[in-house]
């Protein structure tokens, strides 16, 4: 894609550069933008430096499509953003008279004092187009500078939004700088190391791919999104949705959902469709397997309840773990997570249950048994069975972040496994 295109994010705000306030605009515009088919090119942050801004714009403007700033349209000396623009278009700013009136008449109805400030909202850069600002008192405005649409909003994003969707998009659209249409489509993994999806993506993931797929993993659950572009919207979603369809018969397995990136989610979905209950057994992971399910909505109608069961002697009270199992093969061992399941099973009257036991680390790891190792077990309707992983990672919360994921996939593996799959 060339410069007709490109697009060119910049937050303004000496909060944002000292870092106490955290840039959210950008990101929103950003992806708001791509919708629409142009492409985000970079982000800028700036202080509140009109020198400094003007510069940026002149030098973006030469090759961007649009430059949407945000931030600095108060009425307060730091507010540099229209005197900056004004700067780099080369134009003087002229006072907007209607503007100028609705401020003093809504400071008028607020009971407020309407200062010499306050007039600073109502200039403008001569030439630009006025937007208005239904959540606030300053407007924003949008002005072509050389082959560039300029375009400033307020920065509070409760402001900013809806401008972002009553003006600007509105305005792009028109614009749009070329014909085409934009269709995307979501994969959702697990169980998939990321350099294996990559292998498999290749091509499809160097920049400027038709379609293009991108790659985001999280605690062991990889988000794929296939963006495709075409003359026409039957167009781009036929590229977009082959390609994804391609890639999910590539990963039967390890495709949880195509528009859900939370296990939970999908296993509380999965669990209510079926009817089928739950019960857990947490080691390791002291209970953030039980905290994950019932984040979900609605879980009551198939979890009632689960065990934290940290010591060995707790593993024995609580489930009817054999001591005997437990000395013979250690706590984090395949015996011991069938145990922990079918005791959760059996005491819970549940018909699956799933198990975690495992060495977190940073200590505790030996050779036999290293930091990362978790036993897995999951029983389903009487019939138990264990699953080994060894997480590469060290990280004490990573490692038990992973094991919840994995949990949450065995048990959503273990339901389709269930007789009437067949029929889905
Ligand atoms: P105002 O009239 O409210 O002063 P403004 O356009 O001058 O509007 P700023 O002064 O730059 O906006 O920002 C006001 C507040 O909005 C900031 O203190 C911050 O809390 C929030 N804000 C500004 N920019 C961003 C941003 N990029 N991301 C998130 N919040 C932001
Ligand atoms: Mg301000």
């Amino acid at each position: 894609m060339g410069t007709a295109s490109r697009v060119a994010i910049v937050s303004t705000g000496d909060e944002l550069v000292l870092g106490t306030t955290l840039d959210t605009n950008a990101g929103a515009i950003a992806r708001t933008l791509a919708a629409l088919g142009y492409e985000p090119a970079s982000f800028l942050v700036l202080g509140d430096d009109e020198e400094a801004l003007a510069d940026a714009v002149t030098r973006l403007s030469a090759d961007h499509a649009a430059i949407v700033i945000t931030g600095g349209l108060g009425p307060t000396l730091d507010d540099v953003t229209r005197h900056a623009v004004a700067r780099a278009a080369g134009v003087v700013l002229v006072q907007d008279a209607r503007v100028l009136a609705e401020l003093r008449a809504l400071f008028a109805s607020r009971g407020r004092t309407f200062l010499p400030a306050n007039e600073r909202q109502a200039l403008f850069p001569a030439g630009s187009t006025v937007l208005d600002n239904p959540g606030g008192t300053a407007p924003g405005f949008a002005l072509a500078l050389g082959g560039a649409l300029v375009v400033a909003l307020p920065g509070p994003p409760r402001e900013m939004l809806p401008m972002l969707e009553g003006e600007l998009v509105p305005r792009l659209l028109r614009n749009a700088p070329r014909a085409h249409a934009v269709a995307a489509r979501a994969l959702h993994l697990f169980g998939l190391a990321e350099s294996a999806l990559a292998e498999e993506l290749g091509a499809a993931m160097h920049r400027g791919a038709n379609p293009l797929v991108g790659v985001t993993a999280k605690d062991g659950v990889l988000s794929v999104t296939v963006r495709a572009t075409a003359a026409t919207a039957a167009e781009a979603e036929a590229l977009a949705g082959g390609h994804a369809d391609a890639l999910a018969r590539r990963f039967p397995a390890q495709l949880f959902s195509r528009d859900e990136p939370d296990l939970a989610r999908v296993l509380g979905a999965e669990l209510r469709a079926r009817r089928v209950s739950i019960a857990l057994a947490e080691s390791c992971t002291g209970g953030l397997l039980a905290a994950r399910l019932t984040s979900v909505p609605g879980i009551s109608a198939v979890f009632g309840r689960g065990w934290v069961t940290y010591a060995n002697a707790a593993k024995v009270e609580e489930l009817g773990v054999p001591a005997e199992l437990l000395e013979r093969h250690g706590a984090v061992s395949g015996a011991v997570a069938c145990a922990m399941a079918a005791g959760a099973a059996r005491r819970a009257n549940a018909r699956l249950a799933l198990a975690i036991t495992g060495v977190a680390g940073p200590d505790g790891g030996t050779p036999e048994k290293p930091v990362g190792l978790v036993w897995f077990g999951v029983a389903i309707d009487g019939v138990v069975h264990a699953e080994e992983r060894r997480f590469v990672a060290r990280e004490r919360e990573l490692i038990r972040a992973l094991a919840v994921n994995t949990a949450l996939d065995l048990g959503r593996r273990a339901l389709s496994g269930l007789s009437g799959d067949a029929a889905r």
